[in-house]
């Protein structure tokens, strides 16, 4: 039976912004993503164009109603899921005084590194659950504060991008729980902005938005651009929550003994807590999501890029075989890794060619392969990375596990997991089963999820786990896991041979 009340969920992404228009009943109708560049003036930077991104969410939502030729009667709300730690400048008057810095952005990674050796450093990350890191907007306001001061003094508030989206819609500055507690600025504990972050960073709750619940609904948006995207200036729009959280809603991982685990070009793993931790040796980030609802996980930058630079730097030949045959380079990177046995025949890849923030949180990182000998092949090479990306993030899922209990099961997403191969991979190194969830779009639909929560048309967000489906679920081979055990516990012995001094 066809469901005529709608949804949209809104995710303002690094990439694009992908508006998802649902059905009642989750079903996805259309979708529209519009792309916007990532500056990089420095090499340290990794900018985005505030206004590139607004005129992204009008075009995005806009698309889905002219594509769906809905009647926005029938839309019961917009709700939105937006990247995490993005910060901007803007003046009494609501101008830009700056580009949004993304969680990319690395220029105050000298002020992360000197944070992190005090224990007021220390103190900060405890009470607010985002690592000391130059990702955090507490740390860039530190770095701005002292290497800009008279930039710094100009601005009236330091916003997030959700934030500047939601000040051009509706004329006020709020923020979610969900968003604040990314800030690094935020107490975990009374959900009110944390004075110590505050003093460091040299700010007053004046810089700051008002703090909202993430199923708070506004509905007086500015005409003109409520005509721009072809729905009633009095549409219930839901302030949503952060893309990671919205993800474990969207894969349906919110209950104990469930994790998601997301392996794109960086990878994650976050499981669901109903209270604030954090994690007394600092590896873990926890945000909120809802009322009793906690994300804690670890955010790794060392997912798929590891494969794309084997594609890139190591397999040349095999990239121009994999075009004459019409084969995505992957898939061809895929078979050449089945070709040798699990555990590559004694050859470790730590992954660390980016630094690395989850579990080892040192930008001085470095990967490695140990255990070469003459037998092996570039085949061998291969398989390790493979192995390596997924052994990496096996650290982190034991780091969270001190404080969740046992995951029985992950479900994955992200695009190392469309191959089988990586999935069964996943079990078995991991020894859990490995459930592919039916939806691609998990942020969108995760604030399509919390949307329907605020509006009271579900009675918790529990419900959603009986109705998000799996398209494959993998078991852990018995025979592998054996070998992977021993694997699991030599990589770990090797993994201080990653870590070079910090430098100041
Ligand atoms: P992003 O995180 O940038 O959104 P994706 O989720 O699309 O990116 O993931 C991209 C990564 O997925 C690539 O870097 C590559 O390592 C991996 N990948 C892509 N296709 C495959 C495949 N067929 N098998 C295994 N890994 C793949």
């Amino acid at each position: 039976m066809s469901n005529p009340y709608y949804i949209i969920g809104v995710d303002i992404g690094t990439t694009s912004t992908k508006a998802v228009l649902f059905t009642e009943a989750r079903a996805t109708v259309c979708k529209h993503f519009v792309e916007y560049p990532l500056y990089k003036p420095t090499p340290d930077a990794a900018e985005q164009n505030p206004e590139e991104i607004f005129n992204a969410v009008i075009i995005a939502v806009r698309e889905v109603i002219v594509k769906s030729q809905i009647d926005t009667s029938n839309l019961l709300c917009l709700s939105f899921s937006s990247a995490m730690h993005s910060l901007i400048a803007v003046d009494r008057q609501g101008q830009l005084l700056s580009q949004s810095l993304t969680w990319a952005d690395n220029r105050s990674a000298k002020w992360a590194e000197k944070l992190k050796q005090t224990e007021l450093g220390r103190e900060i990350y405890l009470r607010t659950g985002t690592p000391i890191h130059p990702m955090s907007p507490f740390v860039k306001l530190v770095w701005m504060r002292n290497e800009y001061a008279r930039f710094f003094q100009q601005a009236a508030k330091f916003i997030s991008i959700k934030e500047y989206v939601f000040f051009r819609l509706f004329k006020q500055y709020i923020i979610d729980y969900s968003i604040a507690s990314a800030t690094g600025l935020l107490n975990l504990q009374s959900l009110t902005w944390e004075e110590a972050a505050l003093e460091t960073a040299g700010i007053s709750d004046r810089h700051l938005s008002t703090l909202v619940p993430t199923t708070h609904i506004l509905n007086k948006m500015d005409e003109s651009w409520a005509r721009e995207m072809r729905i009633p200036a009095n549409i219930p729009t839901v302030i949503g929550a952060s893309d990671g959280a919205l993800s474990n809603l969207g894969v349906g991982a919110i209950s104990p003994g469930i994790f998601a685990i997301t392996i794109g070009t960086s990878g994650a793993i976050r499981a669901i807590i109903d209270k604030p931790i954090s994690d007394p040796k600092s590896r873990l980030f926890c945000y909120h999501l809802a009322d009793n609802y906690w994300v804690m996980g670890g955010a790794s930058n060392n997912g798929g890029i590891a494969l794309s630079w084997v594609r890139d730097r190591l397999c040349d030949a095999e990239v121009a075989t994999a075009k004459q045959l019409g084969k995505d380079p992957y898939d061809l990177l895929v078979e050449i890794a089945q070709t040798v046995p699990a555990g590559a025949e004694g050859l470790i890849f730590h992954p660390y060619l980016t630094g690395e923030r989850s579990p080892l949180w040192n930008p001085q990182a470095r990967g490695s392969f140990s255990g070469l000998s003459l037998h092996h092949t570039k085949a061998h090479l291969i398989r390790a990375v493979f192995e390596g990306i997924i052994l990496n993030l096996q650290q982190i899922l034991q780091a969270l596990e001190d404080f969740t209990g046992k995951a029985n099961h992950l479900k994955a997403t992200g695009g190392f997991t469309r191959s089988p191969f990586c999935r069964q991979l996943l079990a078995d190194l991991f020894n859990r089963e490995i459930i592919i969830p039916e939806s691609y779009e998990s942020s969108s639909l995760g604030a399509a999820v919390l949307g329907l929560y605020a509006l009271k048309k579900i009675p918790s967000l529990d419900k959603i786990i009986e109705t998000i489906g799996a398209t494959h679920q993998y078991q852990p081979d018995p025979a592998k896991v054996e070998t992977y055990q021993k694997i699991v516990s030599l990589y770990t012995r090797l993994l201080e041979n990653c870590v070079r001094p910090s430098v100041a």
